[in-house]
């Protein structure tokens, strides 16, 4: 059995279409429709509205089932690059590369489609990854039953690897991502008296570098942990101390004991330190993805299968990132691997994901499109 070449023209074309129309976060509306009206005329069977905006298109085989998974949704970034592709929707823009992973998708899909796999094939076209709700909405609208999964497989196109490697490894490689809001509940007065009110200005001050304090000196070193306030709001005047202040931010692991203990750290620094000021703190603590784990078995399918794609040596391990991604919710339920193909130009630098000016080397879709095949191809025949 031989899988037809990819097509990298209808990749790069599919690619470009969903570019210059990109659609926030469950709002996938075009983007589903157009993957469900590709897959339908594949000969899938598809289903619509899993996790709301979702497409699911099973091939069944009987046998094994291997679900291969691609995110949909775009940011709230105004683009800057001029290309011919730019987006149409301002404001919004596929600045992480989700677009190149549903044209992927639906190439993929294109390729198995006529193949004799001895299996079950499901692809997963998901919505919302940047919010973080996506693949917990499909789960919960039973993509992982029915028939149910054995082992998923995913990909990130990566512009910090060049294009023509990838990182492959088993273990954790995508973070746990929470996030906290802390209110300091102070007493406002004038600027002036600062000895008649309690400042929640200064007291937000010390507990910022309280929280760093907790990465220093209350994390084992040996275990990976970044804890980041990102907002800061308080006051409306410069003469006015106000009442309130208002912090932000989120913790990053890959699990272990940090991860356990961030809650009542956050919450016994911010409270502690706003007591000891005579203040109060009101700490609000939410877990939004769990760290992202590669099974050991199914790593090792996927290097092998990155290795014929880009060669041993263009495979990297080591690759990992304190991002977050929610693949890792069907990581949990079932095993498998999600690998990152380099994305950025052979030569120079590219722009980070979420910026402004993101953009791929094109040529990282035909990679993808190669491997999320191949992984497909091989879980089945070795699983048979
Ligand atoms: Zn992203
Ligand atoms: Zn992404």
């Amino acid at each position: 059995m031989s899988l037809p070449p990819v097509d990298r023209a209808d990749l790069v074309a599919t690619r470009r279409d969903l570019h210059r129309h990109p659609e926030l976060g469950f709002e996938e509306k075009r983007t589903s429709t157009l993957a469900a009206e590709r897959l339908k005329s594949l000969g899938y069977e598809v289903k619509t509205g899993v996790g709301k905006t979702g497409v699911v298109a099973v091939r069944s085989g009987g046998g094994r089932c291997v679900l291969l998974r691609a995110d949909m949704d775009a940011l709230p970034v105004e683009e800057a690059n001029e290309v011919s592709y730019r987006s149409k929707h301002s404001g919004k823009m596929h600045a992480c590369g989700h677009d190149g992973h549903v044209a992927i998708g639906l190439e993929v899909a294109r390729r198995l489609a006529a193949l004799p796999l001895g299996g079950t094939v499901k692809v997963a076209f998901q919505p919302a990854e940047e919010v973080s709700h996506g693949a917990q909405a499909m789960i919960a609208d039973g993509v992982l039953e029915a028939p149910k999964v054995d082992a998923a497989f995913g990909i990130h196109l990566w512009n910090d690897l060049p294009v023509g490697t990838m990182g492959v490894m088993p273990g954790a490689i995508m973070a746990s991502v929470d996030e906290f809001e802390i209110t300091i509940l102070g007493r406002g007065g004038h600027a002036a008296a600062p000895h008649q009110t309690v400042d929640p200005v200064l007291i937000a001050a010390h507990v910022v570098t309280g929280l760093q304090s907790i990465v220093s000196r209350r994390r084992n070193p040996l275990e990976e942990g970044v804890v980041s306030v990102t907002q800061v709001h308080a006051g409306h005047a410069f003469n006015v101390i106000p009442g309130r202040a208002d912090l932000r931010g989120t913790v990053r692991t890959f699990g272990g004991k940090f991860w356990d203990d961030a809650p009542a750290l956050i919450e016994e620094t911010a409270v502690g330190i706003a007591g000891a000021f005579g203040a109060r703190a009101e700490v609000h603590y939410r877990r939004l993805s769990t760290p992202l784990v590669n099974d050991e078995r199914m790593a090792a399918l996927m290097a092998d299968v990155a290795a014929q794609v880009v060669g041993k040596d263009n495979v990297k391990t080591g690759v990992r990132t304190m991002g977050g991604e929610d693949m890792s919710y069907f990581l949990q339920k079932v095993p498998g691997c999600f690998a990152f193909v380099g994305s950025a130009p052979k030569t120079g630098k590219a722009s980070p994901h979420h910026s402004a000016t993101f953009d791929i080397d094109e040529d990282s879709l035909v990679i993808g499109a190669e491997v999320m095949s191949r992984v497909a191809v091989k879980y089945l025949s070795d699983h048979s």
